[in-house]
């Protein structure tokens, strides 16, 4: 680890200590804000405030193995003429000089800008938004949904965009990092093999925020996040790893993917891991119109049926082959978040229910020839938790419930049903798969067969990389589908590939 040459702390070796046991006012010789500032989890009265010092990004943050104190400070205006709360964190070694502040006393429904302040540096300002307060009408709400950003295979442009469509808030539901290289294009590299490691972990995060449109759209507007696999590793189920590496060294490695991600990501304090365990579920208000739901999908799923020989994992099964698929025990949440989201879905009150999960949920077949076929790592793999949770969202009458995902990098838009085999069963809830930001999507064949196959589908396309925004009123909820001109250019530009409405009381979503 790298300490003098980044970091040249006022008495550096010589015990010169703060007051409360913190190196006093520390000097860098390289920025330690290179990994930008974020916000997230906007309440109507608070947001978390994040940052990371790290003066070498990409060499396990470059910081003395010492605690350093961060300043922050929130504004009412960008010049902060107006500072309506300041204080100051402790930035600890054991997660990499991170900071996640809980700021209270803010006023609903209002733009805030916040900084941070180290040594001798001041960090970029950034820009959040408070929720409006519980119960309180809202006009709209503007959202936007991002997946899948594969390093390797594209920039991000997509989030330039996205950060111009000013949205109020922005959902990411995983594959924030790629731990593996793949795929057919590249146009910049992740330098190092599978991470492991904390260490590797870290680098790979602090790799991906090198990226400067990654960080404006963090600046842009405060985000809510849950993780996919990649995070850890591609096609991991709870404890067991695609490669069945014994559950031991698997978890050890999920702890380390789990911290990493926690140290660089917006999360209030109580997501902060214990071990191989971390809450990422929560419920999150936004006044009367909406109730965002966020869910965890990886880490108390039941594994995956029907492998590869030799193999964790997905595979693609037909029913004669895998009648355990269909076994009801199966659990894509695991039984203590089905039973916290039934309860979050039944107790709301809002005019809108958004669930952000991290997959396709709609029923899927996507075999070639007469037998439908299965791919298990989605919700197609655990088709009675899906039918127990549509079920519940059409009898308990839940207002207004619309699914939100991603992982399968093309864009899908679909009616949610309990049985999706039986054309009787009602339409209880709409579906919005975004595509990815950056990562390959599936080929034009397997996009044609899906749409030919699953009536329910209402839109899909596997060849645009991009994102979804919602502009979300009492009456509609409408999703447009911003694909960029080609993910491999950093100049890429944005139209709308076309726009789906979800009219209040009446699920399922609709060209317009
Ligand atoms: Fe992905
Ligand atoms: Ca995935």
């Amino acid at each position: 680890m790298i300490t003098r040459r980044s970091f040249l702390a006022a008495g550096l070796g010589c015990a010169v200590l703060a007051p409360h046991g913190l190196r006093a006012q520390p000097r860098f010789t390289r920025y330690p804000f290179a990994l930008g500032v974020a916000s997230g989890y906007p309440q109507s009265d608070g947001v978390v405030l994040w940052t990371r010092l790290a003066p070498e990004p990409l060499a396990g943050g470059g910081m003395p193995d010492a605690p350093v104190p961060v300043a922050w400070e929130i504004a009412a205006d960008d010049q902060f003429r107006r500072i309506v709360g300041r204080g100051s964190e402790t930035a600890v070694p054991a997660f990499a000089h991170s900071v996640h502040v809980s700021v209270n006393g803010l006023d609903p429904s209002r733009h805030y800008w916040y900084r941070f302040r180290a040594g001798d540096a001041t960090s970029p300002v950034g820009r959040t938004r408070t929720a409006p307060r519980t119960g309180d009408p809202a006009p709209r709400l503007r959202f936007a949904l991002a997946s899948c950003q594969q390093y390797e295979q594209g920039y991000y442009a997509a989030y330039r965009h996205l950060a111009a469509d000013d949205p109020d808030l922005v959902v990411h539901v995983g594959d924030y990092i790629y731990e593996s290289s793949w795929g057919r294009t590249h146009v910049r590299a992740h330098g190092a093999g599978e991470p492991e490691t904390l260490v590797e972990y870290r680098n790979r995060h602090a790799l991906y925020k090198t990226d400067d449109d990654l960080r404006a759209a963090h600046a842009a507007a405060p985000w809510i996040v849950t993780w996919d696999d990649h995070e850890v590793q591609n096609d991991y189920a709870n404890d067991r790893s695609q490669r069945l590496d014994p559950a031991a060294a698997f978890l050890a490695r999920r702890a380390a993917a789990y911290q990493a991600y926690y140290e660089h990501m917006p999360l209030p304090a109580w997501a902060r891991p214990a071990g191989p365990n971390m809450q990422l579920h929560a419920q999150l208000g936004y006044g009367a119109l909406a109730n965002f739901l966020i869910t965890d999908g990886r880490q108390y799923r039941s594994h995956q049926v029907c492998p590869r020989p030799g193999r964790g994992g997905s595979n693609t099964v037909r029913d004669a082959d895998c009648p355990q698929r269909r076994e009801p025990a199966l659990s894509f949440f695991g039984s203590a978040q089905e039973r916290w989201l039934e309860a979050g879905l039944a107790q709301s009150t809002a005019r809108w229910n958004i669930v952000a999960q991290p997959t396709f949920m709609a029923q899927a077949d996507r075999g070639g020839g007469a037998t439908p076929e299965y791919w298990t790592d989605g919700w197609d793999g655990y088709p009675k938790a899906r039918e127990r949770l549509l079920r519940f969202v059409g009898e308990r009458r839940v207002r207004n419930a619309v699914m939100l995902g991603g992982d399968v990098h093309m864009t899908a838009i679909a009616d949610l049903k309990p049985d999706f085999d039986d054309p009787g069963s009602p339409v209880v809830a709409s579906e919005f798969c975004g595509t990815s930001i950056t990562s390959q999507g599936p080929s034009q064949k397997r996009t044609e067969t899906i749409a030919s196959r699953n009536p329910h589908v209402k839109f899909i396309n596997g060849n645009r990389r991009g994102y979804l925004l919602f502009d979300v009123t009492d009456h509609q909820c409408r999703a447009r589908i911003r694909a960029i001109s080609d993910a491999t250019d950093p100049q890429a530009t944005v139209r709308d590939l076309s726009a789906y409405v979800v009219e209040a009381g009446r699920p399922g979503p609709q060209r317009g």
